[in-house]
């Protein structure tokens, strides 16, 4: 599975690359020191997600939801294990439908809804409730693994 190469800290916003192999658990901001995997999801506005998106090599998948969606709070618990699941591997992103616009822009009709990028290209996207299991299943299979990518 292709992993993260370069991660946007979420104290400062500044791109931090990782180096291959190390362990990005421990890693921390070159700009201000605040650890760069947490392993929870990043709530994020509108410039946060762009920024996300435009900087982060690798793996990114957003979870677009709203306060009053209760099928969004069923999936949060979901997200959240996967989201540990993952840690160091894709960077989650949690987005409120009700105050930004990018779902809209991205063409977000039901929610909630998991778009999940590579590189800072949608790749794959699902709508409705999953539970963790399902969504790390779902990222798998929808990354290009790392022997693929050495294929024409
Ligand atoms: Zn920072």
């Amino acid at each position: 599975m292709d992993t993260l190469r370069q991660i946007v800290c979420t104290g400062c916003g500044v791109a931090n690359r990782i180096a291959a192999g190390k362990d990005t658990t421990a890693a921390r901001c070159g700009q201000c020191h605040t650890l760069l995997v947490t392993g929870a999801p990043v709530d994020v506005d509108d410039t946060a997600f762009a920024n996300h998106l435009k900087h982060t090599k690798g793996p990114v998948l957003v979870d677009v939801w709203a306060p009053w969606c209760g099928p969004c709070r069923t999936m949060a618990p979901h997200f959240a294990q996967a989201a540990r699941d993952f840690a160091g591997q894709a960077v989650f992103l949690k987005l409120d439908a009700d105050r930004n616009g990018a779902p809209a822009r991205l063409g977000v009709r039901g929610i909630p809804a998991l778009i999940l990028f590579n590189d800072g290209n949608e790749i794959a996207r699902q709508a409705g409730v999953m539970t963790s299991a399902a969504v790390g299943a779902w990222i798998r299979s929808s990354l290009p693994s790392a022997t693929s990518r050495t294929q024409p």
